[in-house]
């Protein structure tokens, strides 16, 4: 009789100590989830503020590609279509020529496709 007593107190025992340990491993179970749930709010927040970036970086960019022709426009040529030759654009002779038959080449190269000679002021 009293080893059966003995049986039951302890198989009691070893529950409670299976129903402390679940009840353990459900809190951090509960925790880690918190810890997921607050990583997944700094993703979503690096993640919108990568989006931020990309778009200051398209705004920015216009800028640069809007200076870039500014100075291909400034390192161009200009042409007469009447005439034989091509000149930078501070050349004397450029500033002879009238707009309405002005050429603009931003190469040499494509100016002298067309046969026009450079002038003195390219060289
Ligand atoms: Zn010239």
């Amino acid at each position: 009789m009293q080893q059966i007593e003995e049986n039951v107190i302890k198989s009691f025992r070893l529950a409670k100590n299976d129903i402390i340990r679940l009840q353990r491993d459900f809190l951090s179970l509960s925790q880690a989830e918190e810890r997921i749930m607050e990583l997944l709010d700094g993703l979503k927040a690096s993640q919108a503020d990568i989006f931020q970036r990309i778009r200051e970086m398209e705004h920015g960019s216009k800028p640069i590609a809007a200076a870039l022709k500014h100075s291909n426009a400034r390192k161009g040529y200009v042409a007469s279509k009447v005439g034989k030759s091509y000149h930078r654009k501070n050349c004397p002779f450029a500033h002879n020529i009238k707009n309405k038959t002005k050429v603009i080449f931003y190469t040499k190269s494509k100016a002298e496709n067309l046969g026009l000679k450079a002038c003195r002021c390219v060289a």
